[in-house]
This record gives structure tokens, sequence and C-alpha cells, in this order.
């Protein structure tokens, strides 16, 4: 089916005041969708046979990936209830698991299921969630996981990462086992944490991790929150593993904390290594006490794909997750002090993928005729409107359908 969109506004080039940008310039057209991608972009376009939507002037940008999360194991859907302390760190939470995990199985679907939706009502096309594989639960989350993320299959994209929350090692030879049969369920990644900190073995956690990624042909995405000069000498083991074997697959540093409170000279030769073997980090955009925040534009600037997720929506870890994106951009620019036209604009591209309707230029380059049709219709007249204003998704486009649609007061600029 064909679908069409009326009076959609588009970013067309920056305007400048001197060398300095003072607005993004756009202009309105029609765009006709056909199999799933952009096929014409005109002031006018008919097309009897296509669903018609109006866009009535809002703004059309990229839809956004969520690249970490956990929808196995969150409290959203369910009654409110605090974290508690965490007296010994990361191994409190691991208890909690233990206790958690099982008592809510027989919810865990139904929230599984709320946390997809709030995603796609939130601009979402693309989820990426790690998924518990520890003695507890072994691979009952995988089945979930897998059911749920199916039952989305022509709305969403997916990825599945096997986590071995509880560690690789700590939990016996027989472990392995349960995390292989995780891995023949469908599972794109093989996840793992602090190899270090859990298992106190980083070599050999690292060494097994990157062994059944090439076994069971799947990239690799692992949680970081060892910092400093611990977090670098992880880091840095992950990067020499990739070289050794000259691995292929992606791989991701989640929360990379070490990337935050590294001294300049070490940060600099470890961000251009992660960059040269082109791995990719994903942050929360955490603002909360100690250097945890990572330098994203300075990272992205040297050539590392740094993208956003929640983690978390709601859950004993953590109460914060909002799972919209457009206030994690706006949490982004807001601790990073952006307050301009382009510094505002330029930053979506950590939450669509890398896209952004202009080049860092000007240079008009989303949508294109041939790109898949996933965006948004927002209420905004730029994407840095979009931001700062935190701005409403009337629309949710995904491989050319409408996936989601609410009713918005339009108030285009004057928002
Ligand atoms: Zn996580």
């Amino acid at each position: 089916m064909a679908l069409l969109l009326k009076n959609v506004r588009l970013e067309t080039g920056y305007l400048y005041d001197q060398s300095f940008v003072t607005a993004t310039e756009t202009k309105l057209v029609d765009i006709l969708i056909e199999n799933g991608k952009f096929v014409e972009i005109a002031p006018t376009i008919e097309a009897s046979d296509a669903a018609v939507v109006d866009a009535k002037e809002q703004l059309l940008v990229p839809s956004f990936k969520e690249m970490h999360t956990h929808i196995d194991k969150t409290y959203f859907g369910g009654e409110w209830k605090a974290p508690t302390p965490a007296t010994e760190g990361i191994f409190s939470r691991l208890k909690e698991e233990a206790t958690i995990l099982p008592k809510q199985l027989n919810v865990a679907e139904e929230r599984a299921h709320a946390i997809v939706r709030h995603y796609i009502k939130h601009g979402h096309t693309h989820i990426r969630t790690h998924v518990n594989v520890d003695p507890q639960i072994e691979t009952k989350h995988m089945e979930i996981a897998k059911r749920v993320l199916e039952s989305y299959e022509d709305q969403i994209t997916y990825e599945i990462v096997a986590f071995p929350q509880h560690g690789l090692l700590r939990n016996g030879p027989e472990f392995i086992t349960i995390l292989e049969k995780a891995l023949q369920m469908g599972a794109t990644h093989i996840g793992g944490v602090d190899p270090a900190l859990i298992d106190r073995n980083s070599r050999e956690v690292l060494n097994i991790t990157f062994e059944l990624a090439k076994q069971y042909n799947v990239a690799i995405d692992l949680h970081l929150h060892e910092q400093n000069t611990l977090g670098e000498f992880e880091i840095q083991q992950i990067l020499n593993e990739i070289e050794r074997r000259s691995f292929t697959k992606e791989v991701t540093l989640s929360h990379a904390f070490a990337l935050a409170d590294l001294p300049q000279q070490a940060l600099d030769k470890l961000i251009d290594r992660v960059a040269a073997n082109n791995v990719g980090v994903t942050t929360t955009v955490p603002i909360g006490a100690g250097p945890i925040t990572i330098p994203v534009k300075y990272m992205y600037d040297r050539g590392v794909k740094v993208s956003f997720g929640h983690d978390s929506l709601i859950d004993h870890w953590s109460p914060f997750g909002s799972g919209d994106t457009i206030q994690k951009l706006n949490q982004f620019i807001q601790r990073f002090g952006y307050i301009d036209e382009w510094h505002i604009g330029q930053s979506l591209k950590y939450a669509t993928g890398g896209l952004t309707p202009l080049s860092e230029e000007g240079e008009q380059q989303w949508p294109k005729v041939g790109d898949t049709a996933n965006a948004l219709l927002v209420d905004a007249i730029s994407s840095a409107h979009l931001i700062a204003r935190q701005c409403p998704i009337s629309t949710v486009i995904s491989k050319g359908n409408v996936i989601h649609e609410e009713e918005v007061d339009l108030k285009g600029e004057f928002r």
C-alpha cells in the first residue's frame, strides 16, 4: 500500500549570520512512500491509490533507535517501587535479581509488551534489548522477549543481546551451556558485564565471549561500568581481542564510564583506538554524581559511533528511564550546555543511528528517494526546536506504514 504525506515540512539548509547558524530553513513538500521506501518528494504529488496523511506543516524527522534497554526485567506497567540502596554495589543488584526475577516471571510478558508499545508511541522503530541469561532465569526471558518482539515484527526491527548479567565464570561451567542455548534461540548479540569486577578474570571472560560470538555468528555488546584505569584496561583488553582475532562483527561498549574520567591524553589514545576498530559506544547520558557522562560529541568528532539508550524504564536498578528519546536528547543538550540551533539540531543523530536531515555543513541529506521510510511527524519547525522545546510526536511511520498516531494540538513555531 502506498502512503502519501501531504504538506510535510523538511529541513533544507541553515541560515547564517556570518559563520554562525541562526536558524534552519525549511520548505513544504508532498512525499510518496511505496514498498517501505520514499519514492517521490515534490511540491505537489497526486496519487489516487495511496492512503493520505495530511501533515499540516509538521516537520518530518528520522525515527528513533533505542540502542540499550532491558524489556525483560522491568517494573514498567506494574506498581511503583523505588530501588533500595546498593550497599554492595552491583552485587546487591545481582542478589536482588535472584529473587525478584523468578517472582516477576508471571508478569514479564505483559510488561515487555507494555514497554515495547511505549517505545513505539515515543517514536522508536528499532529496539536493542539485553535479555538476562542467568542461573535462575536460564533461557526463560529469552523465550518471552523473542515471543514479544516477534509479535511487533511488522512494526519495528529489533536486536536481542543474550546477557549473562550474573557473570560467565562464577556460575560454573554448566552456565556456559545455558548461555549457548540462549545464543541458539535467536540472539543477535552476546552480552557481558564488568568482566574484571564480576568474574575477576577479564582475559578468560573475553576469550570465551569472543569464541562464542564467532561460533554462533553474533555481535557483541558489553556493559562496562568500571571506571578510570580499570575501565581503560578493560577496553584495551577488548580492543586487543578484536585486533588479535581480526573480529569483524559489530562490537558495542555500553556505558563505558571510564571514558568519562580518564586524563585527556589517555582518553584520546583510547578513543582513537576505539574508533579505528569501529567499536560503537552506547550511553544513557547519565547526569548523576561523579564523572560518569562520557564526552559524546568529542568522541563522535574523533570517529566513534555514539548512540543513546534508556537502559531501564523503571526497575530495581533505576527509577529514572522515561523511554522518551526527545527528553533524553534534551537532557543531553542541557548537560553539555548546547543552546544554539546548530549544536542542538545536530544532536539528533545520537538517537537515529546517525541520521540528521541536514549535514553539519547544512546540506540536505535526509530524506532521500530510496531511503527506508522510518520517520516521525512532529509539531516542530526544526530538529533544534524539537529537542529544545520537547515538541510532541503525532505520527510514527515504520517501513512506510503508520504504526502510531495521536491527536496533537498543533502550535508550530510558537511551541
Ligand atoms: Zn543495561
